[in-house]
């Protein structure tokens, strides 16, 4: 049955050959992408890395070298984000710190955040999931005032906007992503921007020091990528996504990856799909304006509140429902609809166990975020949804909440 992977980037065929010939021959393709990153982000410099948590090393631990103050050991980040933004802050040798989310924006809750004792802060990190941008300017304001550093990470918002400014644009450095799941992907990739001279020398510095990727791992994932192009596709996804060996919608945590440079085979993938990012986040942004309006009218589900003067670009559209086990049934039903939709990361930061012996007992206390982990859903909206789709994922949600779940022989598949 054919079926709708969770998020995902449409890389036509055509453009595997325009990107290989691009990566294989074209010396500056990598610059060139850089440059295209730093313009979009409203900053005047960018280096390409060989992913979005090892970039994040490099940012965390450049800002300590340019802060040279030893005290500043605690980086403070959002208590419902990615597993790989701790496991980056313990990799450059800092502390983790969590700060509660507002689960209605899912960004930081200010009033806490304020009220920090930023003393012995590196700096703040920023979230912007499912693209959705967080209270950015707000967020700046505030680590201006406390003297911290800002790094916004924009791994699921390249493409996003709040106060008419890009997301990854705010604060001191700036990250993307090209993984799997984000706006635009070369499988791997992570990019890193600043304006700040200090910054930018001592990230320069560890960059040119990372080991280059070995063409045989590029070629490896040049391969990965046409097998993602390929079964992402509805048809094939249905037929694949059970498959243990691709390991689909796995949250696990991981802090062993290598801190490598970016390939400019890779590059010519991202560059590529970078020039149709407006279509795909205007594909993806009409899938989740329709599904929330199809949703509006069924009560039980909350909609997650964009903030004033934010664009959204979303990866997925997040909504919340009463609880774990009424999610468990809403999944299910989608399921047997066809629709991939997932629980997002299972648990917030501080219920994390490999993470436990790294946090103090006062960033235990994250209810928002704990409540988000146990009560998010998230919907697919890339261009592979069919055009009546939110109709149907209303439809099949409205009748699971009638109790019909249970017997899916009523459940129809939104694709078919
Ligand atoms: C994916 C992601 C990262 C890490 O990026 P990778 O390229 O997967 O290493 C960091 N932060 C957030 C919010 C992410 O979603």
């Amino acid at each position: 049955m054919s079926y709708l992977a969770p998020a995902g980037t449409p890389i036509p065929l055509a453009l595997f050959g325009t990107a290989l010939l691009q990566g294989l021959r074209e010396p500056d393709v990598a610059d060139r992408l850089a440059s295209t990153l730093a313009r979009h982000s409203g900053h005047s410099r960018s280096w390409l890395i060989s992913t979005g948590r090892a970039a994040m090393v490099v940012a965390l631990e450049a800002m300590r070298e340019v802060v040279q103050d030893p005290r500043r050991t605690e980086v403070i980040v959002p208590g419902y984000t990615c597993y790989s933004v701790p496991a980056s802050v313990l990799r450059a040798g800092l502390k983790p710190r969590l700060c509660d989310i507002d689960p209605r924006t899912l960004s930081l809750n200010l009033d806490r955040l304020r009220q920090f004792d930023f003393s012995r802060v590196l700096a703040i990190v920023t979230a912007n999931l499912y693209g959705v941008p967080n209270a950015l300017a707000e967020i700046e304001a505030i680590a201006r005032n406390a003297g911290v550093l800002m790094l916004d990470d924009a791994a699921q918002a390249l493409g996003a906007q709040y106060a008419g400014r890009p997301a990854g644009g705010f604060g001191d450095i700036g990250l993307y992503s090209f993984d799997k799941g984000k706006n635009i992907t070369s499988m791997d990739g992570g990019a890193l921007v600043t304006s700040h001279p200090a910054l930018a020398d001592a990230i320069d510095r560890r960059h040119r020091s990372l080991a280059p990727t070995p063409a045989s791992k590029s070629g490896i994932t040049v391969i990965k990528l046409l097998a993602y192009s390929l079964l992402l596709q509805p048809r094939l996804y249905g037929i694949v996504r059970r498959a243990p060996f691709l390991g689909l919608g796995k949250t696990v945590y991981e802090d062993s990856y290598p801190l490598l440079q970016y390939h400019r085979v890779l590059a010519g993938f991202a560059g590529q799909l970078y020039a149709r990012l407006p279509e795909f986040t205007a594909t993806r942004r009409n899938n989740a304006n329709a599904l929330a309006l199809a949703l509006r009218s069924i009560r039980g589900i909350d909609q997650v509140e964009l903030l004033d003067s934010s664009v959204p670009g979303f990866t997925r559209l997040p909504v919340l429902v009463a609880d774990q086990s009424l999610r468990a049934k809403l999944i299910d039903a989608l399921d047997h609809a066809g629709v991939g939709a997932t629980t997002s990361y299972p648990k917030a930061l501080s219920d994390v166990p490999e993470l436990a012996a790294h946090l103090q007992a006062e960033d235990l206390a994250i209810p928002g975020a704990r409540q988000v982990a146990d009560r998010i859903v998230t919907l697919p909206v890339h261009p592979y949804c069919p055009p009546d789709y939110a109709l149907r994922v209303a439809r099949t949600l409205e009748s699971a909440f009638a109790g019909s779940a249970g017997t899916h022989n009523n459940t129809r598949s939104v694709l078919s």
